[in-house]
């Protein structure tokens, strides 16, 4: 009897300390507080803040009348000369964050004091897959664990007291290129993460797992498989009406490598897929179709992974059209009437809104220029595809390039304005099909474009381009689908943006500083130099009782393809976490400008007929992570050093640099092409050695 009344009263204690556990317990996230996230406006809890991954902070210390006095509160350098994209979470007073490579931290976010790292020991062999750089967009929370997705496939949930692993699971099938590099989100108990490899042949899909076991619960594929082993979901059979050939072959694509939303009250989950791939449509699927759910926004059952219902941004895609960009959910009032939408402006350079309980779509208009398609039919939901656009082996201009109108930097939609903010870049790119490509499951090479020999047309377009690319950060209305003000940038590569109640925008910009904006008429209010290009999109929150901003910066990621900000003057750091406040005091170390090391190869022995076959074997295999004609990227290679010159067959074929992400690609090229490459990048440096030699 006693013992059955102590039994009762210890239940009660246990349930009243899990009501209250919020902020004694590290990362303590539930349901209940995500529900209710708005009424802890200083936590960030999520990667988008909330399940509707608006980006908003309700947060009003910092604003319009006082963002001036904003000053450096700490801030860490990050062992890395590499792209850092994410958003770090804020939770009861501790920031966690996720280097590349997936090394993942926690600090006192007041102080900047690191708690604890915890280095996955991801597997450098996985740094040649990534198309767009080793980086990670963020963690997740859920009931005292952190949860990281790491390149090389593996979730991995680690107690948030210490960093110690809990569980790791593998996510990838064994067959195709994978690699992770999007945030997993957790809702109601189950974490969710997809991957990406549509650049090689891979087939998309997400999967859920238990947030406390990791065991697996569901798995949705967007593209289908092979139709002689069965559909493992009616969706599949539906979508394989869409496709035709042997694509489950060579993948198809459709990989789910970022945007993720959840409705609580609808019980969905809203996933973007990628690109076909490979690229070429009709490679791809020989008789055409639109190749479902490739490049499309899909809603399924969170609690089955079960299909709801899709649209399609991009149907026929062979323009790496990928509607993986930021989904964000929000009640607007359309044309006198409520309505739950999603917002979603994807690489095509179309602005959705979407009804997200049925799919249907309510407006789209071109937030960029754009001559790939002519609007949206409004009854099919189709965009009117320019047949041109379909280019063959001559080049077509087209607009956005495969970089995208937008890309993965996070957009943030600001409910007090009603405004969404994201960059946007107009880019003119020659796309020209390479007529003899064939696809290779498994490789990484899937694009299908000639390389970029430089006949007439081309340089025309090219001079055509050169004047019209234009960049900037947007202030788009959804409601009446019109720009509401802009803020130009010399190039792209500015970064992912926060909105505040403080009547702000934040965004990391290509100048090499952090900037704050007035939210309702773009007018900059403050700035202030980094010595880096925060490409992140920046986070906001409050540590005992006073309000912060912290950002990721590190240049790198598929931003740095062909951009090249030393032209602007801006000075490159190693990577950094900053973290401001009013009136913080901190300062920077003075900046060391590397001067050193600039080395013009001579080109006297270069053979010029090898340099073509370099040039053509530097597009298939190296411009993917180092840029075309070999501008910007990850590493800029009209910028090696005289020993990296001479080491370069041991690099390329030997892999001494597989430890920074340069594996060996002895699997791919003989030493003859090898050393065909280097001859074309010979030639470059000497081609561009003014404007290399000035900077
Ligand atoms: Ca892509």
């Amino acid at each position: 009897m006693l013992g059955k009344k102590l039994l009762a009263i210890g239940l009660l204690v246990l349930g009243a300390t899990q009501l209250m556990a919020g902020p004694s317990a590290p990362a303590n996230v539930d349901q209940r507080r995500m529900l209710s996230a708005d009424r802890e406006a200083g936590n960030w809890m999520s990667v988008g803040r909330t399940f509707d991954e608006q980006r908003f902070s309700p947060l009003t210390q910092i604003n319009e009348g006082n963002v001036s006095q904003l000053g450096l509160a700490w801030y860490v350098d990050l062992p890395v000369d590499r792209g850092v994209e994410a958003s770090p979470l804020v939770i009861d007073g501790v920031l966690y964050n996720i280097e590349p490579w997936n090394v993942t931290t926690a600090y006192d976010a007041a102080t900047g004091k690191q708690l604890w790292r915890y280095d996955p020991q991801v597997n450098r062999d996985f740094g040649r897959l990534a198309c767009c750089d080793i980086v990670s967009r963020g963690v997740a929370a859920w009931k005292g664990r952190i949860y990281l997705a790491t390149l090389d496939g593996r979730l991995i949930a680690v107690d948030a007291k210490n960093g110690k692993p809990v569980w790791s699971v593998n996510t990838f099938e064994p067959v195709w290129p994978y690699t992770i590099t999007g945030a997993p989100r957790v809702y109601d108990g189950k974490v969710i993460i997809g991957n990406a490899g549509a650049e090689g042949s891979a087939r998309g899909y997400v999967t859920a797992y238990d947030a406390a076991s990791g065991k697996q619960l569901w798995r949705f594929h967007t593209v289908p498989g092979n139709p002689a082993d069965g559909y493992d979901d009616p969706a599949m059979a539906m979508a394989a009406k869409t496709w035709t050939g042997e694509w489950w072959k060579i993948g198809g694509g459709g990989t789910v490598w970022d945007a993720v939303a959840y409705d609580p009250k609808l019980k969905l989950i809203y996933i973007g897929t990628g690109n076909g791939g490979p690229w070429p449509w009709k490679v791809r699927s020989p008789g055409g179709g639109d190749n479902l759910f490739v490049s499309s926004i899909v809603a399924v059952h969170a609690d089955t992974g079960k299909y709801a219902w899709h649209y399609q941004t991009t149907p026929e895609d062979e323009w790496d059209f990928t509607a993986t960009q930021s989904i964000i959910l929000a009640d607007l009032t359309i044309a006198g009437k409520p309505r739950k939408v999603l917002m979603q402006a994807p690489k095509n350079g179309f602005f959705y809104v979407l009804d997200r309980v049925t799919g249907e779509l309510i407006s789209a208009e071109p937030y960029v220029a754009m001559n790939w398609a002519n609007g949206i039919d409004k009854a099919t939901g189709r965009p009117n595809i320019n047949p041109e656009a379909h280019f063959g082996a001559n080049p077509v201009l087209l607009t956005p390039g495969p970089a995208g109108g937008h890309n993965w930097q996070p957009m943030a939609f600001s409910p007090q304005t009603g405004l969404a903010y994201f960059p946007v870049t107009e880019l003119y790119v020659a796309f020209s099909r390479n007529t003899s490509f064939k696809p290779v499951a498994g490789s990484m090479s899937q694009t299908g474009l000639s390389a970029s020999g430089f006949d007439v047309t081309r340089k025309a377009m090219a001079e055509y381009a050169a004047k019209h690319n234009t960049v900037w950060l947007t202030a788009w209305d959804p409601v009446a689908q019109k720009e509401r003000w802009r803020v130009p940038f010399p190039l792209r590569g500015s970064g992912g943006v926060l909105a505040t109640a403080g009547n702000l925008v934040f965004e990391g910009t290509i100048h090499g500083t952090l900037a704050a904006f007035n939210a309702a008429t773009g007018a900059k209010l403050w700035d202030s130099p980094i010595q880096q290009i925060a490409i992140a999109a920046p986070v906001t929150f409050t540590a005992g009782g006073e309000q912060y901003v912290a950002v990721n910066a590190g240049w790198g990621g598929g931003l740095a393809h062909s951009v090249d900000p030393r032209g602007l003057g801006v000075p490159l750091s190693k990577a950094r976490l900053l973290v401001f406040k009013l009136g913080g005091k901190a300062a920077l170390p003075a900046m060391h400008i590397r001067t050193d090391g600039l080395y013009r190869p001579p080109l006297v022995g270069v053979d010029i007929s090898m340099t073509r076959t370099g040039e053509e074997l530097y597009a298939r295999h190296c411009a993917g992570c180092h840029g075309e004609r070999a501008v910007g990227g990850v590493k800029d290679l009209r910028r090696m050093d005289k020993p990296t010159h001479g080491e370069f067959l041991d690099i390329v074929i030997g892999g001494k640099r597989k430890e920074r992400g340069m594996a060996s690609f002895a699997d791919l090229i003989s030493r003859e092409e090898a050393d065909a490459i280097h001859a074309y990048l010979i030639k470059r440096t000497n081609e561009d050695w003014n404007s290399i030699s000035e900077e």
